[in-house]
């Protein structure tokens, strides 16, 4: 991610916090602040760790971009997917994709905007053939990630799918299971669900539905109801 990218990123929150009626987005305002100095910390860890990181073998292995993430700095809810697909490799953006395009939906569903949510990944470099990140990859970036909970403190992350879920909560029981409960990561309510590319190669009414029950789930650990999306 470029530093014109965290900028881009920061006026488009205050253009939406304008939006909605809030004419004292100044630079005074301490809501104002906190965005800018999220969105600023999330800019050092780029610039300080993250750009051109070689901390595993990811990133010899035919990356083309280092996917940081995207969205709002002070985001409620994060989205956590496994890794770039090629798609986002390309662009050097999160859910680009057939399931970016799936997962712009379920946002919209929840009665949000893909500009109000987070979005990252467990690795930011595309393991090469779409191969699911290993152990060690893993471990290397998490800190990553993690450090970007702690700056964006969501109220509420969203785990995509098997690998998401299953190295945030540290356990290798199925998604099919781990969806049925909210549990917690780093102090966060986190509900897992499934990743949007399955939900697109399994698109019928009973997964779909699925996904719809950890929505709401999201939806009411947000204080969203029909009546106020
Ligand atoms: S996947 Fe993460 S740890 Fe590995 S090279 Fe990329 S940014 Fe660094």
């Amino acid at each position: 991610m470029k530093r014109e990218d965290v900028h881009g990123q920061l006026l488009g929150h205050l253009r939406y916090l304008k939006d909605i009626g809030a004419e004292y987005a100044d630079a005074a305002d301490p809501a104002v602040a906190a965005v800018k100095s999220k969105a600023k910390a999330l800019e050092e860890l780029w610039s300080d760790y993250v750009a051109g990181c070689q901390r595993c073998r990811l990133s010899e292995e035919g990356r083309s971009n280092i996917v940081f993430g995207e969205g709002n700095p002070d985001a409620d809810l994060m989205f956590i997917g496994e890794g770039p697909g090629a798609e986002e490799d390309r662009q050097g953006l999160p859910f680009v994709g057939r399931a970016g395009k799936k997962l712009n939906e379920i946002i919209r569903a929840v009665g949000l905007q893909r500009q109000d949510v987070y979005i990252g990944n467990i690795v930011k470099c595309r393991p090469p053939g779409n191969r699911s990140p290993r152990p060690d990859e893993i471990r290397s970036c998490l800190p990553y990630l993690e450090r970007q909970i702690a700056i964006i403190q969501p109220r509420v992350i969203c785990a995509l799918g098997t690998v998401a879920a299953q190295t945030l909560l540290n356990t290798s029981e199925p998604i099919s299971r781990l969806r049925e409960e909210v549990h917690s990561y780093l102090g966060v309510p986190l509900q897992p669900t499934f990743h949007p590319a399955y939900l697109l190669r399994n698109y019928t009414p009973r997964t779909r539905g699925q996904v719809w029950e950890d929505m709401q789930k999201v939806m009411g650990l947000l204080g969203i109801t029909a009546d106020n999306r």
